[in-house]
């Protein structure tokens, strides 16, 4: 009885999708979802909670949140002729930017990358198709992304640089050959910036089609939800009508407000997560029975041998680790597990346990 009122009211999208699922991550050492491991000395905490204090928190916030937005586009070096939008995480600016496409509209982004591309899509009834990217490099495949821009003009691509979840930067020109021949628009999506030294963000007022988005969550404030995206006014215009009008509540604001003027205490988080990247990193290779891919992220993606990935991932677990087993994605994703920086006794646990479950496995 309630399945056919389920099957009647919702639509046919929304009822095959699936939730997309968290892990349960309470006890854990937490190295899955790219978070920036380390919280604010206490000092900072001081000046912080003083900071939002007087937040007025019975009145509904500034529904453009205008002085987080000047500090975001100073610390960002958005230039001058763009215009900015603010999303609840970038999930949301994600899911605005689909929100305002036709029915009929084509979406298109490489396989594998972030997911939310195509949950959206999809519960929007929206045509997504994806190009997979090439196999061992996970670079683009840029014939096949032009044939599909040729033969679908998707009104959105999306593009991670760096990409989640391989960790790699693709090629600039690869990823301009696209945005001059893509008619629609062409997302950016900088989420890693932080830990990449690379960006598309001046090439902004070279291509009325490019828009660069970002996040706040990999730098080190993931609870706060607050992404960016930055690119043409007159397409920011559009997005901002169906934008409701106080997506970024007050102690959201004022707390990255103050954050980001404190940018050199992620200055130096970053630098550390970096640093402990290329340990990592070299550990990581050592391992003969595993395929390590480089990454320009604050995470590592890596290969087991066949089968392995699943037993492996649920040894780490029982362990009180947490990574992610990306395993049953499958195509090329099959037997891959990736790895967030954590802070350096973290990583240690980690490749001690890996160490001791592979050896255990062989
Ligand atoms: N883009 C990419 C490439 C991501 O990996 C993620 C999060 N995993 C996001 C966007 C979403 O970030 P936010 O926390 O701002 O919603």
């Amino acid at each position: 009885m309630t399945q056919d009122l389920i099957n009647t009211v919702f639509r046919k999208e929304v009822l095959a999708l699936s939730a997309y699922k968290v892990a349960e991550s309470k006890g854990f050492i937490k190295l899955d979802a790219m978070e920036n491991p380390y919280s604010w000395p206490d000092n900072i905490k001081e000046q912080w909670l003083n900071f939002i204090k007087d937040c007025p928190i019975n009145r509904y916030p500034d529904p453009e949140a205008k002085d987080l937005a000047k500090t975001i586009r100073k610390t960002n070096k958005i230039p001058r002729q763009s215009e900015i939008l603010l999303g609840n995480g970038s999930d949301e600016i994600i899911q605005l930017l689909l929100m305002a496409l036709p029915t009929e509209a084509h979406v298109l982004a490489p396989h594998p990358s972030f997911v939310m591309y195509k949950q959206v899509a999809l519960s929007l009834g929206l045509n997504y198709q994806s190009t997979p990217l090439l196999a061992d490099s996970f670079e683009l495949d840029l014939p096949a992304t032009l044939d599909a821009i040729e033969k679908n003009n998707p009104a959105i691509i999306f593009l991670a640089y760096p990409n989640n979840p391989t960790a790699n930067l693709f090629k600039p020109d690869d990823i301009e050959a696209i945005i001059n021949a893509a008619s629609g628009l062409v997302i950016i999506d900088e989420a890693y910036a932080p830990f990449a030294n690379a960006s598309f963000m001046e090439k902004l007022p070279e291509h009325s089609n490019l828009l660069v988005m970002r996040t706040v969550s990999k730098l080190g404030l993931a609870g706060l939800r607050l992404g960016y995206i930055a690119g043409n006014k007159g397409i920011i215009e559009q997005l901002n009508k169906i934008r409701l009008p106080y997506n970024i509540n007050c102690l959201t604001q004022q707390t990255a407000e103050f954050a980001l003027k404190n940018q050199n205490l992620f200055d130096q988080q970053t630098h550390q997560i970096c640093t402990d990247r290329s340990i990592l990193m070299l550990q990581l290779s050592k391992f003969t029975e595993l395929t390590v891919y480089p990454s320009s992220a604050n995470f590592i993606l890596f290969k087991t041998k066949t089968g392995q990935a699943t037993p492996i991932f649920e040894a780490l677990k029982k362990q009180g680790i947490l990574i992610k087993n990306l395993s049953p994605q499958g195509s090329s994703l099959t037997d891959c597990l990736r790895v967030t920086i954590g802070k350096p006794e973290e990583n240690k646990k980690f490749i001690d346990a890996l160490s001791k479950i592979i050896k255990l496995i062989e």
